[in-house]
This record gives C-alpha cells, sequence and structure tokens, in this order.
C-alpha cells in the first residue's frame, strides 16, 4: 500500500515537474487560456526551476562523495566480507546510484541507531540498511520510493516450545536497538508487544543471535531477510512460522532543506533503477526464493 502511494506520489511529482516546464514555455507561446491565473506570473516559476535543473546543482556532506551511513550486520542486505568490504545489497544499489551522480560512494559502518541519526545530524547522505520507513522516522527524515519489503520474524531454537507469537507471552525476546522489531516487540501488550522488561536490546542481530544459542534470550525477533541467513549459518535454530508485521524499506535522507537537491537526484536514480528492474536483479541476487 504505502509502496503504492510512494509511486504515486513520485509520479505526480514527475508530473508536476513536466508540467512547470510546459507552463513555462506555453505561457510564452500560444494559448494559456486554460489557467489565466497562474500564467498570468509566468516569470516566478522559470527563475526558480534553473538551479534544480542544472543536474549537478546538489550539494553533498563532503565535495565530490556519496557518504551511506549502514549497520553491515544485517544480510543479505549489508554484511562485511573477509577482507572487511560492506557487502549486500544497499551497498549494490548506493554504488548505481553514486555513478549516475557521479559522485564517489563512501560506506560508514556504524551502530544501526548511529546509522539513522548519522543522516539527521549531517553526517551522511543518506542511509541505507534495510530502513523501514515508520512514522517516527518519516518526523525526523526524507525517505525515497521504497525498494524492498521486509517481514518481522521470531527465531526459536528448533526445540523451542513456542510455536506462535502468543507462546512469546513471558519469555525473553533479543532484539537488534533501535529496530522496528524492538520498538514493536517491547510495546505493552494492549499495543500488541511484550513489554519492555522482556526485550533485551543488542548491538546487532548478530549478538542477539548469539544470545539466543548460548540460551540467555529465548526467542529473537528480527526481518526475516537477515533471520533466514542467521538460521542457516547456526544449526539448531528455526523461523517460526507465523510473519509479524510487513514493512517497507526504503533511503533514509535528511530533512534539511539544503539537502533537496541532492534528495531528488537520489529519489530519481533510485526510481529509474526500480523501474528499469535493476534494483529487482539486485534483490534477485541476494534472495533467493523460497
Ligand atoms: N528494518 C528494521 C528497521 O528499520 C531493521 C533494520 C536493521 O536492523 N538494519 O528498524
Amino acid at each position: 500500500m504505502k509502496k503504492l502511494t510512494a509511486l504515486l506520489l513520485a509520479l505526480c511529482m514527475v508530473f508536476a515537474l513536466a508540467a512547470c516546464g510546459e507552463d513555462a514555455e506555453t505561457a510564452e507561446s500560444a494559448a494559456p487560456s486554460e489557467e489565466p491565473a497562474e500564467s498570468a506570473a509566468p516569470s516566478e516559476e522559470p527563475a526558480e526551476n534553473e538551479e534544480p535543473a542544472a543536474e549537478s546543482g546538489f550539494t553533498t556532506v563532503e565535495e565530490g562523495k556519496l557518504i551511506m551511513s549502514t549497520n553491515a550486520a544485517f544480510p543479505p542486505y549489508e554484511t562485511t566480507d573477509d577482507s572487511g568490504a560492506v557487502i549486500g545489497i544497499d551497498p549494490e544499489i548506493a554504488a548505481l546510484i553514486a555513478e549516475k551522480l557521479g559522485l564517489e560512494l563512501v560506506i560508514d559502518d556504524v551502530d544501526f541507531d548511529s546509522a539513522l541519526l548519522a543522516v539527521q545530524q549531517g553526517k551522511a547522505d543518506m542511509v541505507m540498511a534495510g530502513v523501514t520507513v515508520n512514522e517516527d522516522r518519516l518526523a525526523v527524515m526524507d525517505f525515497t520510493a521504497s525498494y524492498a519489503t521486509g517481514v518481522q520474524v521470531v527465531i526459536v531454537p528448533e526445540d523451542s516450545d513456542i510455536a506462535d507469537m502468543d507462546g512469546l507471552e513471558g519469555k525473553l525476546i533479543g532484539c537488534q536497538r533501535g529496530t522496528t522489531g524492538y520498538i514493536y516487540a517491547s510495546d505493552t501488550p494492549e499495543n500488541g508487544g511484550y513489554g519492555d522488561e522482556n526485550v533485551i536490546a543488542y548491538d546487532n542481530g548478530i549478538t542477539a543471535v548469539e544470545a539466543l544459542k548460548n540460551g540467555q534470550v529465548d526467542a529473537v525477533i528480527i526481518d526475516n531477510g537477515p533471520a533466514k541467513e542467521f538460521v542457516e549459518a547456526n544449526p539448531g535454530l528455526k523461523i517460526l512460522e507465523t510473519p509479524w508485521v510487513e514493512e517497507e524499506y526504503a533511503i533514509g535522507l535528511s530533512k534539511a532543506d539544503s539537502a533537496d537537491a541532492l534528495n531528488e537526484a537520489i529519489s530519481n536514480a533510485l526510481q529509474e533503477l526500480i523501474d528499469d528492474g535493476t534494483v529487482q536483479s539486485v534483490l534477485d541476487k541476494y534472495i533467493t526464493a523460497e
């Protein structure tokens, strides 16, 4: 649904921009009869349009660079290879965006909550970390259209007596700090959560899964993408069949006015990659069908 809304929004923006351009032209030429009020003052719009129209009219945190903050403990979206380089869906898409914008991609690997803050504090141009769009984040960040979906799932030991979401009541749940999984799980039971006192926040998904293996928590709630990878890498664990909350991932951007032109360029570049099927092929490369 959100995806559709975002798409429609993006389309509206494209048409609005196209319409602007046209207005300016037709106003000078033939029949401006339909919108007399607006075309009466055509001089304002072209003037405003001049700057964003210049392709490189954006500024980045560091000149010539596109700084992406992330938390590289969230495979297949981001993880590190043996050499310590950050690899995965997000860095691949980011590299393609940077290329379109003529910028050098720089990846800043920090804790998840710091990755979100980096953009808000003007230390990064964008955050890509399988970031779910939600209302709280929309209040402090801008977002591109969604490029992937995620579902919150539950990981338990294979011999666990927890069989569904109800079975989590009174159990100890591990989550990754600052994530939507943590936010939902630690909410009050009236709001569909399990209570703050029953949820332990770990630095990242990998340490949460370690805690599960060591018996320090009874279950881990995390996004399905990394959950699948963690279970494959750790025999003795399984994912419950009951998917919980469905989410949309998007690129988080600065809300500062000075970032408007860059945000638009990033959003447009991502939209092109979605429209021509590139994003889907990157997703398919990393996520094997069920
Ligand atoms: N999608 C979740 C969120 O945005 C988790 C992201 C992550 O852990 N990297 O909160």
